[in-house]
């Protein structure tokens, strides 16, 4: 089979492109958009690279003050849901689909199509979604719990609403709303919460304990049986992520010690192991190819990074991300050295 694929500019966001992602451009293979299988029974699907916020720890250069992006992406529901079944029935049992990304999946124009398209999908158990929270409410809570969404995580920082504002890097964050917000949703409809702060030392380090009481007090993650309401992160630094100024990271010695601390001044849970969350190993999809195989490939358009390339193999199976300086013509044809396979995402560098 030979495929004819390629990305249609749709819009502007800050002055970088949004491309519209569909058929017959493959789903798997790319860290920014489609479905990431990690080998669990927990699939990652993202429908959208768009964010609103611009954290000012984003461990993925999201939103308006991004400086390594040169793309943004949107898919097309209906190809994601079509993608997400044919996974599905790989893994061959019960899954939790967690829509998350590398922005807020929240800002995908047909969320609630899509949500509504995976709760068709015969194994699909559970369906998550991740969130800054900066859009969320309650009427928009109903339309997703009609659609099919079960879980919420809200990345909820600091309680304090100053400080909330600086680690979401925008003035408009109202983190005061957003949790009056996520009380109303907890109690009146049947999605349930999961706080999933980030701790960064010293900057928000204290702010925890209140958003600790929050998830206690809101019974926050009960309905999805969760031996705790909040999963609180480590923050980590990553090569194009942003980093506030100062700050020193933590060992995971230090993190593990500091969280067993908190758990006993607050007679709460926060140190959990992944099955106690519902994750275990399940089939994994087979990778068509490996690190250092020479893969025939298009060039579909401009990658999600600077020096970065979308490229299909020849048959459209699996997006590789290209690394090169040069200047590729769209819909040239390449050789591509595979540098990385992990998860089934793929880079390569022209051969
Ligand atoms: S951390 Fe999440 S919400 Fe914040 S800028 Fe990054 S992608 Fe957006």
């Amino acid at each position: 089979m030979k495929c004819n694929a390629k990305i249609e500019k749709i819009s502007n966001f800050y002055g970088r492109p949004i491309y519209y992602i569909n058929k017959p451009i493959p789903l798997i293979g790319h860290i920014a958009f489609g479905i990431i299988d990690r080998g669990t029974n927990v699939l990652q699907v993202r429908p959208s690279t768009l964010c609103f916020h611009n954290c000012i720890f984003c461990s993925v250069d999201a939103g308006p003050n991004s400086k390594f992006r040169e793309s943004e992406y949107i898919v097309n529901e209906e190809w994601l849901a079509e993608w997400v079944n044919d996974v599905a029935n790989v893994k061959n049992e019960d899954i939790e689909v967690l829509i998350d990304g590398v922005g807020e999946p929240i800002s995908h124009p047909k969320i609630l199509k899509l949500i509504s398209l995976i709760k068709k999908i015969k194994n699909v158990k559970t369906i998550s979604i991740e969130t800054h929270g900066g859009s969320l409410s309650l009427q928009l809570a109903k339309k997703l719990e009609e659609a099919g969404l079960n879980r919420i995580n809200l990345s909820i920082d600091s309680i304090n609403s100053e400080n909330a504002k600086k680690l979401s890097g925008t003035e408009w964050y109202d983190v005061n709303k957003i949790l009056k917000n996520a009380s109303e949703i907890l109690k009146e409809t049947n999605i349930d919460i999961v706080l999933t702060p980030v701790v960064i030392p010293e900057i928000n380090e204290k702010d925890m304990d209140l958003i600790i009481e929050w998830a206690k007090e809101n019974h926050a993650g009960e309905k999805s049986n969760y031996p705790s309401g909040i999963l609180i992160q480590k923050f980590e630094i990553h090569h194009f992520g942003r980093k506030p100024e100062k700050i020193k990271v933590w060992s995971w010695g230090k993190f593990y010690s500091w969280l067993k601390i908190l758990q006993e001044k607050h007679n709460y849970r926060l140190i959990v192991k992944p099955e106690e969350l519902g994750f275990k190993d399940s089939a994994k999809l087979e990778k068509p190819f490996h690190v250092n195989d020479i893969v025939k490939s298009t060039i579909i358009g401009n990658g999600w990074l600077k020096n970065e390339y979308l490229a299909t193999d020849e048959n459209c199976i699996r997006i590789i991300s290209i690394i090169s300086k040069e200047d590729l013509m769209i819909g040239s044809k390449v050789k591509t050295k595979i540098i990385r396979d992990k998860d089934n995402i793929f880079l390569g560098k022209l051969y």
